[in-house]
């Protein structure tokens, strides 16, 4: 039997694991934390069927200098981690031209429209049917020449793929969401994105089927992988263990480990940020706040609210500005509630400078495969990347065609 050991156990890794093991793979999965406890813990929970096209830099000077002067809560940064940040972001600025971006756009596009698919699949299997919705998602505007601007992007996707959205007058809006305050100047509804009530327990749901059809989930530490006699091994809490291949899915974290193995991988990484607020009106739906860069989303433990992009260090201490804004913005829209946690949580999107996950193997070492860099759209994408890489590992033909994503193109 051959046999991998699957190093994260995000939504990434996960389904990497339970796909390997679905076509007959001996799978160890590695893991410091418990499956689902980073960033695929605390994302927006949005199964994000409409995001077609990867998220682009600005090019235009407003907003360019909406950024640099703080004028925007979608994207903050911080001067000392620009050194680091330089080089990749610069890199993912020059994809972001038209030309460079449809391509990746192209790309992006087959996994996207498998990740609906690829998850009823897995929500099926593992029962985890309660803790998900089909109802999509919505977004409120305040400025109309945004609002036109979202409507025409929405409008071009349903002519290239047939995505489902309504236009809603601000009246349509407070009719669906009865306690806001206000509807702007009115909205959309994306009709088919799916979304969760508590995206860390569908990793855990996958997880548990994993573990279920006979698969080992072992706490360890990465960053002892080392090439052995047999291919790779990792030291875990129950013992060194030993494997013919290894796939890297560590999300944010995977470049550091690669650096070790002579790979040199830059990555964008845009923090965000988190809280949860009980008690307050009932939401039906996430909604986008567009004009103050945040989402809403009904969850289990309340409305939680994420938070755009921070430029900054890997290990830069909580800065939560932009959540503030939020809140503050959030409670003039609804009653919020009571804060959750006394803290509120942050973690990485792990963006590539061309805004396509990395899958495939490795140039220079046998058995080394990866599987990360999924930026905005990971907990959307695991589910099809995962079974993307099985199929290469195992021969298969693989669900999409797997160049764009290839490791040797960075
Ligand atoms: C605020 C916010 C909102 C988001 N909203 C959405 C959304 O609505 N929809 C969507 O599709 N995506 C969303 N995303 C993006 C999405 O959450 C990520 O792309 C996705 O979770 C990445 O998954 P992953 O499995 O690659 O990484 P992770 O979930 O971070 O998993 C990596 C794993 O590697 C483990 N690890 C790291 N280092 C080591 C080590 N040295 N040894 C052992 N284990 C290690 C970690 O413990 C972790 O479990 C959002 C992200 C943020 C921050």
């Amino acid at each position: 039997m051959k046999s991998a050991i699957v190093l994260g156990a995000g939504m990434v890794g996960v389904a990497t694991a339970v796909h390997l093991q679905k076509r007959g793979w001996s799978v160890a999965l590695v893991d410091r934390k418990e499956p689902g406890r980073e960033t695929s813990y605390g994302n927006a929970g949005i199964i994000q069927s409409e995001a077609l096209r990867p998220y682009p830099m600005p090019h235009s000077w407003r907003e360019l200098l909406k950024i640099a002067t703080g004028r925007t809560n979608d994207v903050r940064y911080h001067v000392a981690s620009l050194p680091d940040q330089v080089g990749p972001l610069f890199r993912y600025w020059w994809n972001s031209f038209p030309t460079a971006h449809a391509r990746a756009s192209a790309a992006y596009a087959e996994i996207i429209a498998q990740a609906v698919g690829e998850h009823e699949r897995l929500i099926l299997e593992s029962g985890a049917g309660n803790l998900v919705r089909r109802n999509g998602f919505r977004v409120l505007h305040r400025e109309q020449a945004m609002f036109d601007a979202e409507a025409a992007a929405a409008e071009a996707l349903r002519e290239a793929y047939g995505v489902k959205f309504s236009v809603l007058t601000s009246r349509e809006l407070q009719q669906a969401e009865p306690a806001l305050t206000e509807g702007g100047v009115g909205g959309l509804h994306w009709q088919d994105p799916w979304t969760v009530s508590s995206p860390g327990a569908l990793v855990s749901a996958y997880a548990d089927l994993f573990t279920r059809s006979g698969g080992s989930i072992l706490r360890g530490e990465a960053q002892t992988l080392r090439q052995c006699h047999n291919g790779w091994s990792v030291v875990t809490e129950t013992g060194e263990i030993e494997s013919e291949a290894v796939v890297v899915a560590m999300g944010p974290w995977s470049p550091e480990l690669l650096k070790r193995f002579g790979y040199r991988i830059s990555m964008v990484r845009k923090r965000g940020y988190h809280r949860h607020y009980a008690g307050g009106g009932p939401l039906d739906l996430p909604l986008r706040d567009a004009a103050n860069g945040y989402v809403m989303a009904p969850m289990q433990n309340g409305v939680r609210i994420t938070t755009g992009a921070e430029l900054t260090s890997p290990d830069g201490k909580s800065d939560p500005v932009q959540l503030t804004y939020a809140e503050q913005a959030a409670r003039k829209l609804i009653d919020l509630g009571r804060q959750v946690e006394p803290e509120p949580w942050f973690g990485t999107r792990p963006c590539m400078p061309d805004m396509l996950p990395v899958i495939g193997r490795t140039a220079r070492h046998e058995g080394l495969w990866l599987n990360f860099g999924h930026g905005h759209q990971g907990f959307t994408l695991g589910p099809t990347t995962g079974r993307l890489v099985a199929e290469l590992m195992s021969g298969e033909p693989p669900i999409v065609d797997p160049s764009p994503y290839r490791p040797d193109r960075l």
